[in-house]
């Protein structure tokens, strides 16, 4: 076994509003912040958090987030048997019509 393989998850802390890194052995899918404790859950690593002051994107993030969205890719179907990337909204406006669209993906985890 290769003790140099890192097994890294990301976690967002939407009351420091800051994302860390952890090791992640057991692949959990949540985890509780270093800072202040709060329970976390895990977000894909290409997932960058906005600036701590931009109120608009921390609402989108944290509404995708009460929907079951942590920025998990999302496909949508394009003719009868292939699948597209489908981008997150860049708005909050728009995330209403997302959850709409593509509930069927979220993932519903259960919060302690
Ligand atoms: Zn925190």
């Amino acid at each position: 076994m290769n003790r140099f393989v890192k097994l890294q998850s990301k976690f967002v802390c939407f009351n420091c509003r800051k994302s860390f890194e952890r090791y992640n052995e057991s692949n959990e899918a949540t985890s509780n912040c270093p800072e202040c404790n709060t329970l976390t859950i895990r977000y894909d690593p290409r997932f960058k958090v906005p600036k701590r002051t931009d109120d608009k994107q921390w609402k989108k993030i944290e509404s995708l987030r009460d929907n079951g969205f942590y920025f998990q890719k999302i496909y949508k179907q394009v003719g009868t048997s292939s699948y597209q990337r489908v981008l997150y909204p860049k708005d909050l406006s728009e995330v209403a019509e997302f959850v709409k669209l593509y509930k069927d993906q979220a993932i519903i985890l259960n919060k302690k």
